[in-house]
């Protein structure tokens, strides 16, 4: 049975026994690169199914081979998924199957040199359409630096709706999201214990981008 766990933040932690099946493959050391991504990709799939249950519908009038009725419409395109570069890639694909028409926009971010907060370096998204609902996607929320600032650069584009899309979410992440985008939810497959002294989660996976894509 599926559970959304709603505390006082604006943290919802899915619980499902699919999802704490594959999310404890992938914590662990002995998975293999293929697949850890195979993973990632499964679970953001069943994440988007939590992200989008309150989206509205417009009524549509489908025959059926037997009758006419009321049906219902989803305006996929007003979906905008937004990857946080690099690892925020491997999550794309899965929610994608469940709204195919959904757009992409892709957030890099790198630490400024000045004030050592994550600043953009990359950032393209789909021409705005009204009522859009955009996805920031990262499978990992330590520190929160660059959850924030992806957030922040979308609303400096005008974005009004945003949610965060993570598979492991760590309480200081948490913290930051709530301090800086209290409106914004953060939908997270599990909340871990605490960030190491080099930012990592624990008992996390490693480092989800270099597990995505080979670099270690
Ligand atoms: N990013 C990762 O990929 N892993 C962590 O544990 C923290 C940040």
């Amino acid at each position: 049975m599926s559970s959304v766990e709603n505390r006082n933040d604006n943290l919802r932690v899915t619980r499902h026994p699919l999802i704490e099946h594959k999310i404890s493959l992938l914590r662990s050391v002995a998975t293999p690169k293929k697949v850890f991504k195979e993973l990632v990709d499964e679970i953001a799939q069943l994440l988007a199914y939590e992200v989008t249950a309150d989206l509205e519908t417009e009524p549509r009038t489908i025959e059926t081979p037997l009758e006419t009725m009321e049906g219902a419409k989803v305006h996929g395109s007003r979906i905008v998924i937004v990857p946080v570069l690099r690892a925020g890639l491997g999550m794309v694909e899965g929610i994608l199957r469940l709204i195919p028409t959904a757009r992409v926009g892709h957030v890099g971010l790198q630490r400024d040199h000045d004030t050592l907060e994550p600043a953009d370096y990359y950032f393209k998204i789909p021409p705005r359409v009204e009522d859009s609902l955009y996805i920031v996607t990262d499978p990992m929320l330590a520190t929160g630096g660059s959850a924030s600032a992806a957030v922040a650069s979308l609303k400096r584009r005008g974005a009004a709706s945003i949610r965060l899309m993570v598979i492991v979410a760590a309480p200081e992440g948490v913290r930051r999201m709530n301090a800086d985008h209290p409106d914004v939810a953060v939908y997270a497959a599990a909340l871990d214990r605490e960030l190491n002294g080099r930012g990592y989660i624990l008992p996390g996976l490693g480092d989800a981008g270099d597990r995505l894509f080979g670099t270690d």
